[in-house]
């Protein structure tokens, strides 16, 4: 398996879903500042122009939604035009409102609607990458959720999308291998806003102090573990799904 290793002056290219804001736009700033070239791909196209002129000239931006597959098949053409070719997919865009309402109400268009985005859209990309990363030996990571394995009520389309890129993820690691590495993480709480606006509205003490590692998590707590899976130090590493939540799906929780 010959992955770019560190020592590689050529620089490795990412695409990153959903990269405007939040959790993908973390993973994006990461990237850069380890020395990737990074694609930000987001439905709001502006505000992904916005972040990448912010983080510098490693950054791109593309309007993309993860639904179109046309969409899909085009931002990887241009891509590989742009860049010369693909070492990394973050598929990390998502509806990341868990709730659904009551199952009796809920529309099947809305179930489809998390259904597309959480799912498909991992799918699409997955599909239309594969080739190019199989050239260059790359790697995928998928942004799950702790709710593929627990619940609150109401939640179910979310959860089911996120149990579905769970297997999704070990499944197309195998079909992959050894060319392309596939791991998916499953982010707990993390608090995606604005630094600005996280200050204008602090978490109570209680919120992080629930957490076995006395803090709500930071999107750089997810990029630092994608950095990781994306780069050589974890070639042997494929076909997992890692929980970083703090150590909340540790902690038992029924009352007295
Ligand atoms: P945000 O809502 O802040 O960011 C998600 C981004 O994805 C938004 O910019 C959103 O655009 C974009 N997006 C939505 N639909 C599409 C689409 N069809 N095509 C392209 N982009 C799209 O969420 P987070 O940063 O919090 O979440 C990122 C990922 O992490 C999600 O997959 C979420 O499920 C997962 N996650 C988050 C957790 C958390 O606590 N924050 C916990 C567990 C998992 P727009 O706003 O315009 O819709």
């Amino acid at each position: 398996m010959s992955e770019t290793p560190d020592n590689d002056p050529t620089p490795r290219v990412a695409l990153v879903t959903g990269a405007a804001r939040g959790i993908g736009l973390g993973i994006a700033e990461r990237l850069v500042r380890d020395g990737w070239q990074v694609v930000l791909t987001d439905l709001d196209g502006a505000e992904c122009e916005q972040a990448a002129a912010r983080i510098g000239p490693a950054a791109r931006a593309m309007t993309l939604d993860v639904r179109d597959e046309q969409q899909v098949r085009e931002a990887i053409r241009r891509t590989e035009e742009s860049h010369g070719g693909l070492d990394a997919l973050v598929n990390n865009a998502g509806i990341s409102d868990p709730h659904s309402g009551p199952l009796e109400e809920l529309e099947l268009a809305d179930w489809q609607r998390w259904l597309d985005t959480n799912l498909t859209g991992a799918f699409l990309l997955g599909k239309h990458a594969l080739p190019l990363l199989r050239r260059r030996h790359g790697a995928i990571v998928n942004i799950s959720s702790t709710r593929a394995l627990q619940s609150e009520p109401h939640t179910e389309a979310y959860a089911a999308s996120k149990g579905g890129l769970d297997a999704f993820t070990h499944a197309l690691a195998i079909s992959a291998g050894p060319d392309v590495r596939v791991n998916a993480i499953r982010p707990g709480w993390i608090d995606a806003r604005s630094p600005d606006q996280q200050k204008a509205e602090p978490l109570s003490a209680q919120d992080h102090a629930q957490h076995p590692a006395g803090r709500v998590g930071q999107p750089a707590d997810i990029a630092a573990l994608t950095a990781f899976l994306l780069g050589p130090d974890a070639g042997f590493v494929t076909g997992q799904t890692w929980t970083v939540d703090g150590g909340m799906t540790r902690r038992m929780i029924y009352t007295d």
